[in-house]
């Protein structure tokens, strides 16, 4: 059997171990990783950046079907057609540049990459089935960021027709009628995606609102587009099984079958911690996450975990920071998370993002606010894109005006994130948002107006 000795090895090459990885290269760490499938995870193979793609082609196959918003601006054009298989092939082609980017990038940093599956033999010794046979990889540190999987419905069992968001990415067509049970994030992205693409959508929800992590305000918005696009929402509704081409579902006590070619389930991701030989290990865990501390350390000395394994919030940028972190403390630097703000943002139309703590969550921490708000249809840049849903909302505290979170809804939004993780990282109050010189015209002018609002005096409302 092959082995190989290093200082650090990485099991995974998501966007969590890939950074840990080519951070500690840098830093001149001996450093191994691992990779079963492809490098850049379940985000840049089949996550944020495929669907991301997906939503930017159907919003501009919607754009040209629904000519009403063209028409109004002088344009007229042709019917359109789509052609999927083409638009999953220019997808996979951006997966592509990426996943030769990231290999490019870690070769770069001098880390040696093991394509295949790791199996621990104990916390600081992993088999690695390779195509040329078993490579045993020892390691002084370890660092664990295998990622998580789509959860499945018992009722609902992945193959044929229901489909995880993985399959729902690469179809050859577009259905013709299309279930989304789960609508949290990747459902609602995908389901607007699809429906937008010409599907008809019904979106099955066990909560009473869709999108249950964020507040009515937010949601809003999303809600009337999606009811625009003849998108069905049943909330407080169980989905039960699917045959005969239709999905069962229980809502007020009746059951009610929705016709649907294909079912998408998106009902949540658990971290992939079984069948490895993790459970052996007897490392403590947070519910059915890895427990961790403020440097990622397990509750095994010399073994970290980082990214969706450890728990929520699962995203791509908290990996990356958690594995650029662990990266320097393994080359002897002092860190610490002390993170502020994990920004979030939901690819609906509109968009929604947040950073920090919402109205209500301020209030449940026992803050008194201050809330200013400010609305889209007041923006003239908003106004000249033709998207005037939405607003931006600043909540500092009543006393010392410090900003404690910031949110918006609305058509590109999503870019509004650095500015909201920066007020809240540098610890800003409503004045210096209020007193920054945002450019005219702008959605951003929006957040220096919800910051004037929450002081008593906007200017444009
Ligand atoms: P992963 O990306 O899951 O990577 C783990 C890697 O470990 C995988 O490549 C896997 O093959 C490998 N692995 C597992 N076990 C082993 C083993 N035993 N041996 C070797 N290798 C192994 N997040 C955002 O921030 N923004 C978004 O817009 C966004 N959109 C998303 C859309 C969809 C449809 C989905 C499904 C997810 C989305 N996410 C988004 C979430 C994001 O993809 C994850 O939070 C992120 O990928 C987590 O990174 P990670 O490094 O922890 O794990």
């Amino acid at each position: 059997m092959k082995e190989i000795v290093c200082k650090l090895l990485v099991i995974g090459a998501g966007p969590g171990g890939y950074i840990c990885a080519i951070r500690a290269g840098q830093l001149g760490v001996d450093t191994v990783i691992v990779e079963k499938t492809k490098a850049g995870g379940t985000c840049l193979n089949v996550g944020c950046i495929p669907s991301k793609a997906l939503i930017h082609a159907a919003e501009e196959f919607d754009r040209l079907r629904h000519t009403a918003g063209l028409n109004a601006l002088g344009i007229t054009v042709e019917t359109p057609r789509l052609d999927l298989a083409q638009t999953v092939r220019w997808k996979d082609g951006i997966v592509g540049r990426l996943n030769s980017g990231v290999l490019g990038l870690l070769r770069k940093a001098k880390v040696k990459i093991v394509h295949g599956a790791a199996r621990f033999r104990d916390g600081k010794t992993v088999e690695v089935e390779t195509e040329t046979g078993t490579q045993l990889i020892r390691a002084e540190t370890v660092v664990i960021a295998t990622g998580s999987e789509p959860v499945e419905l018992p009722a609902l069992p992945f193959g044929g027709a229901v489909l995880s968001s993985t399959e729902a990415l690469s179809l050859p067509e577009v259905p013709k009628s299309l279930a989304v049970v789960g609508g949290g994030y990747i459902g609602l992205e995908l389901g607007t995606a699809f429906a937008k693409l010409g599907a008809r959508v019904t979106v099955v929800e066990a909560m009473a609102q869709i999108l249950p992590q964020y507040d009515g305000e937010l949601v809003k918005p999303v809600a009337k587009r999606l009811a625009e696009l003849g998108v069905r929402v049943l909330t407080g509704a169980k989905a039960k099984g699917y045959s005969g081409e239709a999905l069962a579902v229980e809502i007020a006590g009746k059951e009610e079958r929705i016709a649907a070619d294909k079912v998408l389930v998106t009902v949540g991701r658990r971290p992939r911690t079984e069948g490895w030989g993790l459970e052996e290990l007897d490392l403590d865990r947070a519910g059915r996450f890895i427990r961790i501390d403020e440097h990622c350390r397990t509750s095994m000395r010399g073994v970290y975990a980082i990214g969706d394994v450890t728990g929520e919030p699962m995203l791509a940028h908290r990996a990356m920071a958690q594995g650029e972190m662990v990266a320097e403390i393994v080359a002897g630097r002092k860190r610490v998370w002390d993170k502020r703000a994990i920004p979030a943002v939901c690819f609906t139309d509109p968009e929604i993002v947040t950073a920090g703590l919402s109205p209500d969550e301020a209030r449940a921490q026992g803050y008194e606010v201050r809330v200013g708000l400010f609305p889209f249809n007041a923006n003239g840049r908003a106004m000249t894109t033709q998207s005037e849903d939405g607003f931006v909302r600043a909540v500092a505290r009543a006393d010392t005006n410090l900003v404690l979170g910031l949110q918006a809804v609305g058509a590109g939004v999503s870019e509004l994130s650095s500015a909201f993780s920066l007020a809240l990282e540098m610890g800003a109050r409503l004045e210096d948002i209020a007193g920054t010189i945002h450019a005219h015209p702008t959605r951003s002018e929006g957040l220096q107006e919800a910051a004037l609002k929450a002081l008593g005096h906007a200017l444009h409302i």
